[in-house]
């Protein structure tokens, strides 16, 4: 049978080694600004926010997503279709579009975002201090950065931007 899928062919098959080094150094940069921002109110939210990244973006999203990506054992923007291979079978790209991990991914992104911004936002209230200015202007930045500008440049070189729900660029 033949396949519905429709791959954006003028996309990369492989990105450069320069632009997932990039992609991850932001990664960790936002999550690092993001546990220490919840680590200000607390140092227990600080370890929760943590293991959920790490958990979420590092362990379900790659088996739920990854699997089932045409860049599965490739090279993709942030090199994590080669990591998933290391960890999980190869899945169906056919059942990409309505997978669990399309759904879950902005739910967790969401949450990684939100929740140390209100975290940080809360301790400057309780107690001002020129520090906690300079995170919530860095984590802003990164996730503004990282979030808009830099995913729209990896999402319109992207195979599966045609089928991806989260893509940041508009289909054509
Ligand atoms: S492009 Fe996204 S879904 Fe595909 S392998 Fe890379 S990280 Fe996973
Ligand atoms: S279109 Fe964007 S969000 Fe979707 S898999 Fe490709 S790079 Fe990731």
């Amino acid at each position: 049978m033949e396949s519905k899928i429709k791959i954006y062919e003028q996309g990369l098959k492989e990105y450069s080694k320069a632009t997932i080094f990039q992609g991850n150094l932001l990664m960790i940069l936002w999550v690092f600004l993001g546990t220490i921002s919840c680590r200000l109110f607390c140092p227990l939210t600080g370890w929760i926010y943590l293991l959920f990244a790490i958990i979420m973006i590092g362990i379900i999203l790659r088996k739920l997503l990854c699997t089932n990506c045409c860049y599965y054992n490739r090279w993709c923007c942030l090199g994590w279709g080669k990591l998933s291979t290391l960890f999980f079978k190869g899945g169906n790209i056919e059942k990409f579009k309505d997978s669990y991990g399309q759904k879950l991914a902005p739910f967790t992104y969401g949450l990684l975002t939100v929740i140390p911004l209100i975290f940080l936002l809360i301790s400057i209230f309780q107690e001002f201090v020129f520090f906690k200015l300079m995170i919530l202007i860095l984590l802003l930045l990164v996730s503004i950065y990282s979030g808009a500008i830099n995913r729209k440049k990896t999402c319109s070189k992207c195979r599966m931007r045609l089928i991806c729900k989260g893509c940041a660029v508009k289909q054509n």
